[in-house]
């Protein structure tokens, strides 16, 4: 309610002031938090991840500048990053304990707070896109599994087998877990590749990055609309059609005007705190936004022991906050130059 009300005086403050208070578009992006340690990932890998988040954020600021729809620039980045073997969603995103890959996510635009969302699906080549079409062109918010896949089909998105989002090393690092949990490793699945051997340094890497790789986007555009999106494959060797916070509006995707956020982290705690939704309130009942998000990541999700971050777009500026060791992230704003970052004490 305040934040409400500091925002309708300054509109009528006119355009002008506004401007000077905000640019008139960003963008934010996250590639997934864990432990990720200067000296943990090889200089190409380093490099690698630091390119795919820098370019993530130029082609947002293309659609942007250009005067494009938060909602397109969202919908775009998430899927090249969905496209992207090295992130945790769409191809390259890591396996259940049964050996298959599925999939959730979820987008919101703030002004109409309409949003839509995917969980457990396994032949949709773009998880996000199928998200905008639930909330653009269904009644419903939220849909799963089978029937998901139906209307994915009504909707004219594209299929592919659950193969093409197969990679080895997201293949090994199940594997691994299953052993570990005392499961049997299933069957490679049909049409996968012939077995190549991994790097078991990056196997180590990607236990200790908790095989996060989650991506999310939280853009503003020129009219002052704010969406959030995220894409997931969820966690590692997941069993019982388990389901995290991506998919879910208030815990791992949110947005209302003047607030938007995408979260990254062990998808229970993100659900019990509504972290996405909670930062948002605070922000919105009078907190700062840094003291919204360490209130949040800092103290709450911490003092549960959860782990992982979120990006934020407040107000019009990008900011980030997360209690791992590291985040893959980048962010733009109009009239700037891109910053991209990956360990917590870079920016
Ligand atoms: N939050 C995701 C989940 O729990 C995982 C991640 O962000 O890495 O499904």
């Amino acid at each position: 309610m305040i934040r409400t009300l500091a925002l309708a005086a300054s509109l009528c403050l006119g355009a002008a002031s506004a401007q000077e208070a905000e640019p008139s578009w960003s963008v934010v992006i996250h590639g997934g938090a864990g432990v990720i340690e200067r000296g943990a990932l090889d200089a190409q890998t380093e490099a690698a991840y630091r390119a795919a988040m820098n370019d993530a954020a130029v082609a947002a600021g293309e659609i942007l500048a250009a005067g494009g729809s938060a909602l397109d620039a969202v919908e775009a980045v998430i899927r090249v990053l969905e496209d992207d073997p090295k992130f945790n969603a769409g191809r390259g995103a890591v396996f259940t304990s049964e050996g298959r890959n599925e999939l959730d996510a979820s987008i919101m635009r703030a002004s109409d707070r309409q949003a839509g969302a995917v969980s457990s699906v396994t032949t949709v080549r773009h998880p996000i896109s199928l998200a905008r079409a639930v909330m653009e062109d269904s009644p419903h918010v939220m849909l799963s599994g089978a029937g998901a896949e139906s209307f994915a089909a009504e909707q004219g998105l594209e299929q592919v087998d659950n193969v093409y989002f197969f990679t080895e090393r997201r293949w090994a690092s199940m594997a691994r877990a299953a052993m570990r949990m005392g499961l049997p490793v299933p069957p490679r699945p049909e049409g996968a590749p012939q077995a190549e051997p991994v790097n078991e340094g990056a196997l180590d890497l990607m236990e200790r990055e908790h095989a996060f790789g989650t991506v999310g986007v939280v853009a503003r555009d020129q009219s002052g609309e704010i969406v959030a999106g995220t894409s997931t494959g969820g966690t590692t060797a997941k069993r019982w059609g388990r389901v995290g916070d991506s998919p879910i509006i208030g815990a791992g995707t949110y947005a209302e005007p003047g607030c938007g956020i995408s979260a990254t982290g062990t998808g229970e705690y993100f659900i019990r705190l509504n972290i996405a939704a909670r930062i948002c309130t605070y922000f919105e009942t009078g907190m700062s936004a840094d003291e919204a998000l360490d209130a949040v990541i800092m103290d709450e999700l911490t003092g549960l022991g959860g782990d992982g971050g979120v990006i934020m777009i407040a107000g019009g500026e990008p900011l980030w906050r997360f209690n791992t060791a590291g985040m893959y992230r980048a962010s733009l704003v109009d009239g700037g130059d891109p910053v991209v970052a990956i360990f917590g004490d870079e920016e």
